[in-house]
């Protein structure tokens, strides 16, 4: 046992080594996009982002010497790893997947939620 946690150890180590060795990361090409116009920066995305990826930034709009105050959500391209759950959750469709359509993934997720008590009925008779 103690042997297989120090194998682990060092194959986790030896990873991280070949990481921060490069003098740069290339990123997942597919990320999500969030679209300003329709965001209200109701914060859902936030909550179900697994990655962490998204933040509510602040926008202070002039019109007509009235300062209005807004919050938008911006998705990090570094961080995102394109996996489709914020849009999927967002109410307002402002967040659009990069290389999915909500429509695929949200099949993926009810095909998932399916199968998933199907397993656990599997598990108990087995
Ligand atoms: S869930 Fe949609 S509306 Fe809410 S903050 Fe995120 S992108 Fe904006
Ligand atoms: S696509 Fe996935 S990883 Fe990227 S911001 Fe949305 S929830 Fe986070």
């Amino acid at each position: 046992m103690i042997y297989e946690s120090i194998g682990q150890a060092s194959a986790t180590a030896s990873r991280a080594c070949i990481i921060l060795s490069k003098d740069s990361l290339e990123s997942e090409a597919a990320i999500s996009l969030v679209d300003e116009t329709k965001c209200k920066g109701c914060g859902t995305c936030i909550e179900v982002c697994p990655y962490e990826a998204i933040e509510l930034k602040s926008e202070e709009t002039l019109i007509e010497k009235v300062l209005f105050e807004s919050r938008k959500a911006h998705i990090n391209p570094i961080i995102c790893k394109g996996c489709g759950s914020c849009a999927v959750a967002c109410p307002l469709g402002a967040i659009t997947p990069q290389h999915f359509t909500s429509g695929q993934i949200a099949t993926s997720l009810e095909t998932a939620t399916v199968r998933i008590p199907t397993l656990k009925v599997l598990a108990k008779t087995s």
